[in-house]
């Protein structure tokens, strides 16, 4: 199986054996240019792969809502009102099976973790994604938008944060313009005029600067909010956190402790942790998915 995680700024492409092991894995820079320039990188990534034969399906992991097999709605404007999976098809000459950043991410865990009880998977990136496992299945929802919490509206503003947050999706306030590495990296470049990537602010936030800090004890307060809700309405047994979010160790042991102020029963049941497998846990899970999808 061939597996590709297309995201905002890098493409990885890898090889997987039936067991789910690496056999080879390439990534790049996403290119400049549009969507046809985005194409013809996909089949360079693929091409570069060593063991690549001519019978491997491909299943590909994007940052979308995917309905109807395709990728409906997603925040990378290159991708937007694309018949994504038919020209992949087209230019990989190979079956694709496309699915989200949450679901493949769920997918992952939900495979390791064998637990019964729902479990929660959200990416944090340059945009955020969710994905639910329950019963033994992902559920994906009625529209491929079950978990969707980057859309929502931050739970329980203060005033400074019910203006000033356009997100690309129309509305402002959501989730996703908050708890993201660009939300990140914008509210510290408001505090001091400064542009640092969100690697960078959590590294300063764990020496002397007492400005990324205090960026990151929002950021903490802030994904408390946002986990509250999706505890509130989901009751799950686990929730991960995957992609880019900063010091995740931190915010598995502090998040927590925000949970009491915002949900209603004794939640202590439900896990905070985190994937250490970047986007090796997208391709992996992606992979899962389309395997799943042939056998079933
Ligand atoms: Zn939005």
């Amino acid at each position: 199986m061939i597996a590709l995680a297309i995201d905002h700024r890098n493409f990885t492409a890898a090889i997987l054996d039936d067991g789910g092991d690496f056999i080879s894995r390439v990534e790049c820079p996403a290119p400049a240019g549009g969507y046809r320039d985005w194409l013809v990188a996909v089949c360079d990534l693929v091409a570069g792969l060593n063991g690549v034969s001519p019978h491997m399906h491909v299943a590909v992991a994007v940052p979308a809502i995917i309905s109807g097999g395709n990728a409906e709605i997603t925040p990378l404007a290159n991708l937007a009102g694309a018949d994504l999976r038919r020209d992949l098809q087209s230019a990989l000459s190979r079956e694709v099976f496309l699915t989200d950043f949450g679901a493949a991410l769920t997918a992952f865990h939900a495979g390791i973790s064998k637990t019964d009880k729902p479990l929660v998977a959200l990416w944090i990136g340059s945009s955020c994604h969710g994905g639910l496992a329950a019963n033994g299945g992902i559920v994906t929802g009625a529209h491929g938008a079950a978990v969707n919490w980057a859309h929502l509206q931050l739970p329980a503003p203060v005033p400074h944060e019910l203006d000033g947050r356009p997100c690309w999706c129309g509305r402002n306030g959501c989730v996703e313009t908050f708890l993201s590495t660009s939300g990140l990296e914008e509210d510290y470049e408001r505090v001091t005029g400064d542009r640092l990537t969100a690697a960078q602010i959590a590294t300063a936030a764990s020496g002397n600067d007492i400005v990324a800090e205090s960026v990151i004890q929002v950021f903490e307060d802030r994904l408390g909010r946002a986990t509250a809700t999706i505890i509130s309405l989901i009751d799950p047994g686990t929730i991960i956190l995957g992609g880019n979010t900063p010091m995740p160790e931190r915010m598995c042991e502090r998040v927590p402790r925000k949970w009491p102020g915002y949900v209603q029963i004794d939640r202590s049941n439900t896990r905070l942790t985190w994937c250490e497998a970047g986007h090796g846990a997208l391709l992996r899970g992606a992979a899962d998915l389309a395997a799943a999808r042939r056998s079933g």
